[in-house]
């Protein structure tokens, strides 16, 4: 019965939050044949690509005060950085040279960074690399910004909605923070013409099964071209700091199940989930994700981008990262591609 469900799911691209919430409660009997059905689809769409993306971490100020994230305002604790114009090329010559094509550029919501330093930036990136995307991830900002970046040259945006529950999102998030203006943000992304990134925390504090089955179907209907999803893993100095972490084997039957829902999605195995378990990142793949985000940021900065503890490869420099990476994925089947990755360029 089950498996007829997820027939259904791959052939309409489409089940109500009930039956999402059935699969989602039965997942233990259903999860290989989920990932099966998933890779076969990813693989219509992409063949055996994994596509990469050079993540630059390139600050960790921000002026929000997220009740689950290490470098929110509030901690005291977190050791601030923000990386000069000069160092965030740097990284990206660095990463064009190890094969990447797409450069992520994510940090705290720091006001330093004005919509003039940033499409200086941009406008640097993409003419030292014409060949390659660059993709924001810098959170909540003005119509007007997200339009000059734009026109900067930026290709993408990532911008998680973190719960599709306006109920929720309040329990998540201080009354500074809306769900209304998240959503304003997804909304004038997309209309501005960026490839855009939605997405949520698997197991952050008060999300219940029925949540995750709503989540389904705000994905569906919103149908953004990249899903990021990941454990949530609590960070001792937040106020969630006690709180349990999300799993990978819930994360990874998600993964299967967004593919079945947006066939051509550009779906990442995330950091997170490779920090829950060590094959995390792997296991995803096998379920159906098919991008991998390394961090490139330089070493010194790297131990300082702790939005959750116990965050793996913040030891090891950028061709040791990617080297082994590269390992994981071959042991998979899979092939890491030099490849800009964009949606629906597939085979
Ligand atoms: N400030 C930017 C981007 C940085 S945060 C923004 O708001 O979009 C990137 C993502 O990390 C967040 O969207 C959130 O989903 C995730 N994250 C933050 N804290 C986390 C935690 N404790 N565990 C797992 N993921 C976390």
């Amino acid at each position: 019965m089950y498996k007829a469900l997820i027939d259904r799911l791959e052939k309409e691209n489409n089940l109500t939050a009930e039956e999402y919430l059935e699969l989602i409660r039965h997942r233990e009997e259903i999860r290989n044949y989920a990932a099966e059905r998933a890779v076969s689809v990813r693989k219509e769409y992409y063949g055996n690509k994994v596509f990469i993306r050079a993540l630059i971490e390139f600050t960790n100020y921000c002026r929000n005060n997220c009740y689950y994230c290490g470098i929110r305002a509030g901690n005291a604790n977190a050791e601030r950085y923000r990386l000069t114009a000069d160092e965030i090329i740097a990284c990206a010559d660095e990463g064009y040279v190890l094969g990447f094509r797409t450069f992520v550029m994510q940090g705290g919501e720091d006001p330093y960074f004005t919509d003039d330093i940033l499409c200086d930036i941009i406008r640097r990136i993409k003419k030292n690399h014409p060949d390659c995307a660059v993709t924001l991830s810098l959170g909540e900002r003005s119509f007007e910004s997200y339009k000059a970046l734009k026109e900067a040259g930026a290709d993408r945006y990532l911008l998680r909605h973190e719960t599709c529950d306006p109920e929720h999102y309040k329990k998540l998030h201080p009354d500074s923070m809306s769900y209304d203006n998240r959503m304003r943000c997804l909304t004038e992304l997309k209309s501005l013409g960026y490839q855009v990134g939605a997405g949520f925390m698997v197991g952050s504090p008060y999300q219940t099964e029925n949540d995750l089955a709503n989540e389904m179907v705000f994905l569906r209907e919103f149908n953004p071209q990249m899903v990021g999803i990941g454990p949530f893993i609590p960070h001792k100095d937040t106020p969630f700091g006690e709180y349990k972490s999300g799993t990978a084997e819930m994360t990874v039957f998600l993964l299967s199940l967004i593919r079945l829902t947006l066939p051509r999605v550009l779906l990442p195995a995330t950091t997170a989930l490779g920090t829950v378990d060590p094959k995390g990142r792997e296991k995803g793949i096998l379920a159906g994700a098919n991008v991998l985000m390394p961090n490139l940021s330089p070493l010194h900065a790297r131990k300082k981008y702790m939005l959750y503890d116990n965050k793996i490869c913040t030891g090891d420099e950028a061709a040791k990262c990617i080297a082994c990476l590269s390992e994981r994925i071959k042991s998979t089947g899979y092939e890491i591609v030099t490849d800009r990755g964009d949606y629906s360029n597939g085979i």
